[in-house]
C-alpha cells in the first residue's frame, strides 16, 4: 500500500502546486476538496450548489458535508495506491472523522505535511492567482477560516507524533525539494 498523507498549510502556502508534483513523483492519487467542490458546483449538482455559498464567502463548507464526500472517495479499490489529502482535513472533526474511516478500512495516515508561509506573502500570491474567491475582501475570510478552524490541526497531528513543517518559501523548486525530502524519509522508515 502506498503512503497516506495530508497536506495542511493556508490558502496561498502551494499546496496546490506542490501536490501536483508530488503525486507524480510518488505515484500517489491527489484528493483536493477544493477541486471537488469547483467540479460538484460547476455541474450543478445540490451539494455544489450548497458548497458555493459558503466558498464565494470564503467560509468553509460544513463538516458533514466535506466528510460524506471523502468517506465515498476512500471507499474506492484505487486509494490502495495510496493518496495525498489536499485542503483536507479542516478541521479538527474533519480529522478525527478520517482517523475514523481509516482505522475502519485498518489503515492510517503516514505523514502530515504542514507548508509554512508568512501571512504577507500568503496575501501577494492569492491576489496574483485569480480564481473567482481571490477577490481581497474572500481573501481576508479564508485567512481567518484558516487560523480560527484549520490551525488547531497542526497541535492534532503534533500529538499523533506525525507532522513535519516544511518552509513554503520561496520557489516552487525549492519547496519541492523540502517537501520531497521529508516524504523519501518517510518512505524509507
Ligand atoms: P481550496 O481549493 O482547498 O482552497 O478550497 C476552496 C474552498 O472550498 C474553501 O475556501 C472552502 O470554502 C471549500 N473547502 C475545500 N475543502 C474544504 C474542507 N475540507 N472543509 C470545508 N470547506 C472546504
Amino acid at each position: 500500500m502506498g503512503m497516506k498523507v495530508v497536506f495542511v498549510g493556508p490558502p496561498g502556502a502551494g499546496k496546490g502546486t506542490q501536490a501536483e508534483l508530488i503525486v507524480k513523483k510518488y505515484n500517489l492519487l491527489h484528493l483536493s476538496t477544493g477541486d471537488m467542490l469547483r467540479a460538484a458546483r460547476d455541474a450543478k449538482t445540490p451539494v455544489g450548489l450548497k458548497a458555493e455559498e459558503y466558498m464565494s464567502a470564503g467560509k468553509l463548507v460544513p463538516d458533514d458535508v466535506i466528510i460524506a464526500i471523502i468517506k465515498e472517495r476512500i471507499s474506492q479499490p484505487d486509494s490502495d495506491r495510496g493518496f495525498l489529502f489536499d485542503g483536507f482535513p479542516r478541521t479538527v472533526v474533519q480529522a478525527e472523522e478520517l482517523d475514523k474511516a481509516l482505522a475502519a478500512q485498518g489503515t492510517k495516515l503516514d505523514v502530515v505535511l504542514e507548508l509554512q508561509v508568512p501571512e504577507e506573502i500568503l496575501f501577494t500570491r492569492l491576489a496574483a492567482r485569480g480564481r473567482a474567491d481571490d477577490k481581497p475582501e474572500v481573501i481576508r475570510q479564508r485567512l481567518v477560516s484558516y487560523r480560527e478552524q484549520t490551525e488547531p490541526l497542526i497541535g492534532y497531528y503534533q500529538k499523533a507524533g506525525i507532522l513535519k513543517s516544511v518552509d513554503g518559501t520561496g520557489t516552487i523548486e525549492e519547496g519541492f525539494a523540502r517537501v520531497s525530502a521529508v516524504l523519501d524519509a518517510c518512505q524509507e522508515s
